[in-house]
């Protein structure tokens, strides 16, 4: 099966439409193989296959303070927005952010007239449409709905005897065999932990509401399990134009489908579920905590073979014989200290150029950071200006993916530069940046891309 995978990624029609000039795609492919002969050449091929596999950690691999606490769900960016009340009770997140109305501007989204421009017309418009419309018929809260459609916590279908695995590496098994089934490209499970979970939840569509974990969640979880779904790389391409949404919006279609199909999985095993998006707890840090990737620059997690173009959901679950899989490190911190490429392409400079700290450097107001986490040693990254550039351009941006060197198509070759990233890192990593910069990787803002992805249809 991997054969195959690989001769369909390396066939020509699949070239035809890369971002990359056929040259310096074969110069690159002369680079991966002499990096991966100097990576053999310092190290068994045994080693580095190991390294690609990530370094495992008993504990979550970010360092973290007793300054720490979890994210109050009122004060996440998305939730804010939706929710006139909480901007009527905080005028001065508003001033302070150059009273920018973040209720009004939610409510304007997907009102901007068509243009003519490649990736703003009524074509990519339908699109980016097309592409959500998927999440609303599963969710009618939508990406961010709590307790809604296939998110429901009703413990509808919950078989009443419990199945028997004969095994805990026989239920991770038939877990992830479930989830690829469904659409998961990868799979993680880790311990419900509270510390990345919302406290208290929010539901800013269904009355403003207060949630508790003990008093309205419909049971104590033990198990959190992860799912990543691909984005389409010729899509996020397209970045920032609404184009790209398109692709976003299937992801979160595929991922809220999955999620729901998984959860329902584990009720009729007579085990208690809920499946959940962005509601519940921080997608990012579960995802760490169960060694599906790290967290990047851009705040995404960075993922082996697809980089940032994922999207993530994930079930809550009271099953709880199963081995945990181990947070692992990949090297993509390391690689993100020099890198900068996402920070460089942010339109609205949201990113951090500096190093991972254990707060906000942006601002030390608290009126203005309000919506930071602090206590973990990671980039923080101002989500206000993210969010502002989003509603400015009447669509998502994903610019911060696009331009990420970890995002490639899964071609073999970029798995060899994989391979010696792991192994040769410092310098290298600049090194390797600016390859992918000649070579062409990353471009944002390119109607060209947008061009070449109305061409895609010819791939099928
Ligand atoms: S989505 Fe766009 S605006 Fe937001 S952080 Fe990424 S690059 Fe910046
Ligand atoms: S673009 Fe570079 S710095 Fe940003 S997340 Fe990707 S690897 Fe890290």
């Amino acid at each position: 099966m991997i054969e195959e995978k690989e001769n369909k990624n390396t066939s020509e029609k699949t070239n035809e439409t890369s971002d990359v000039p056929d040259g310096s795609k074969r110069t690159f492919l002369k680079f991966g193989l002499a990096g991966a002969g100097a990576a053999a050449a310092t190290a068994t091929g045994v080693t580095i296959l190991k390294r690609m596999e990530g370094i495992p950690h008993d504990d979550f691999p970010l360092h973290m303070d007793d300054t720490y606490k979890p994210i109050d769900q009122r004060n996440v960016i998305l939730t804010f927005a939706h929710s006139k009340k909480l901007n009527e009770k905080h005028p001065e997140r508003i001033e302070k952010f150059n009273n920018f109305h973040f209720y009004e501007r939610y409510k304007q989204f997907l009102r901007q007239p068509y243009r003519t421009d490649p990736g703003y017309t009524q074509l990519d418009r339908a699109l980016q449409v097309g592409g959500f419309s998927g999440v609303f018929e599963q969710v009618p809260d939508g990406i961010d709905g709590t307790d809604s459609g296939v998110f429901s916590w009703k413990q509808e279908m919950l078989a009443k005897e419990k199945y028997r695995f004969s095994s805990k590496e026989e239920a991770v098994l038939a877990i992830k065999s479930a989830a690829r089934l469904f659409g998961a490209v990868r799979c993680g499970i880790t311990k419900h932990d509270r510390r990345w979970d919302y406290d208290p939840m929010y539901d800013p569509v269904k009355g403003d509401k207060e949630l508790s974990w003990e008093k309205d969640f419909p049971f104590v979880p033990k198990t959190v399990i992860v799912f990543m779904v691909e984005m389409d790389y010729h899509t996020v391409g397209t970045a920032p134009a609404w184009t790209a949404d398109g692709t976003v919006g299937n992801g979160y279609s595929d991922a809220a489908k999955l999620s729901g199909q998984m959860a329902i999985f584990l009720r009729q095993l007579g085990f208690k579920a809920v499946a959940s998006m962005n509601d519940l707890g921080v997608n990012a840090a579960y995802a760490v905590a169960s060694g599906l990737g790290e967290g990047g620059r851009n705040g995404s997690v960075i993922t082996p073979h697809y980089g940032p173009r994922v999207r993530i959901s994930k079930v809550y679950t009271e099953f709880d014989f199963v081995e945990y899989d181990k947070a692992r490190t990949f090297g993509v911190a390391s690689f993100c200290k020099n890198c900068k490429r996402c920070a460089d392409s942010c339109p609205s400079k949201a990113i951090s150029f500096e190093d991972a700290t254990m707060g906000p450097t942006y601002s030390d107001d608290p009126e203005y950071t309000w919506n930071a986490a602090q206590g973990i040693l990671k980039f923080h990254n101002d989500a206000k200006k993210c969010y502002q550039f989003w509603c400015d351009n009447d669509s998502g941006c994903s610019n911060c993916i696009a331009a990420c060197p970890y995002n490639k198509p899964d071609f073999w070759h970029h798995r060899l530069v994989d391979a010696q990233n792991v192994m040769a890192p410092g310098p290298m990593h600049s090194f390797m940046r600016e390859m992918d910069i000649l070579f062409g990787y990353g471009k944002v803002s390119d109607p060209e891309k947008v061009k070449n992805f109305w061409q895609t249809g010819n791939l099928i």
